[in-house]
């Protein structure tokens, strides 16, 4: 018996591209996980809170097998993964997905004020912890993902994580940006996280920008014009020719820049 997909909580869009959208908009987190199906299969990236069950409104929307791929190890990414057989990630952020995440580490994202919606009734705050996960197959810069009709090709775009990858329909000119790109605070501080990469990562992405059509990222308002990456692009070098940070917090560096910021350590020059 198929189990009711929870609408309450997550928002799904599907957009004339056949690209869906899975977010959870009642969480600050405001993650958006995405599902494209083909011919012969359907592609889910990423899982998200793991607060409610992704895979019911996965099953709601298409009947192909489904082959889940992470564009990180995050924890805003991978909360449902457990309820997948075919996982597939980037090597730089397997030990974080098999890791998962303990009940401990996941109060701050399980505090009352991190809801604007009422919490999904299985949820229990108490006890609630992501599962490790083990990957069946990892991948990397230049892999092809074929769906039978669609093809997404990787790009390994580090910076926000060492794992981090996004997913390129050439035919379509669509760019499925993980946390490469989004609006709101962009950040590079955690472990894995390299200023430096992050750099070079919006550097390549805003030359695809001609190839585009439309970015779809893993956060806030979606799906994004291009152009935003060149906004993107232009604010790191900023940063880079000596720009200076706006607040300085607990050796995290932040630069605000209106509709998005970055937030780096503050000895991020040291980056790798
Ligand atoms: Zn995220």
């Amino acid at each position: 018996m198929a189990i009711q997909p929870d609408f309450d909580w997550f928002e799904v869009r599907e957009f004339s591209d056949g690209i869906i959208g899975i977010g959870e908009p009642g969480h600050f987190e405001d993650v958006k996980s995405f599902l494209i199906a083909g011919d012969d299969q359907a592609l889910l990236i990423d899982t998200g809170m793991g607060y409610a069950n992704i895979r019911a409104i996965v099953e709601h929307c298409s009947d192909k097998p489904v082959l889940m791929v992470n564009s990180h190890g995050h924890l805003d990414h991978i909360g449902d993964n457990w309820r997948f057989e075919r996982r597939w990630a980037h090597p730089g952020d397997l030990d974080r997905i098999r890791a998962g995440v303990p009940n401990e580490r996941m109060q701050h994202f399980l505090a009352p004020e991190a809801f604007s919606r009422p919490m999904p009734p299985e949820l229990d705050p108490k006890t609630f912890q992501i599962p490790g996960t083990d990957i069946e197959r990892t991948i990397d810069e230049g892999d092809e993902i074929d769906l039978g009709g669609r093809v997404f090709r990787v790009l390994h775009t580090p910076g926000h994580s060492a794992g981090s990858i996004s997913f390129f329909e050439e035919d379509a000119g669509i760019l499925i940006a993980g946390d490469a790109i989004y609006e709101g605070p962009l950040f590079a501080h955690h472990e894995g996280g390299s200023a430096k990469q992050y750099r070079s990562t919006v550097q390549r992405l805003a030359q695809l920008v001609p190839q585009l059509s439309v970015v779809y990222p893993s956060h806030n308002r979606y799906p994004l014009e291009p152009s935003f990456i060149v906004h993107l692009r232009d604010a790191m070098e900023q940063i880079w020719n000596g720009r200076e940070a706006d607040t300085i917090v607990d050796g995290t560096a932040r630069f605000e820049f209106g509709e998005f910021s970055f937030t780096f350590r503050e000895s991020w020059r040291d980056d790798p």
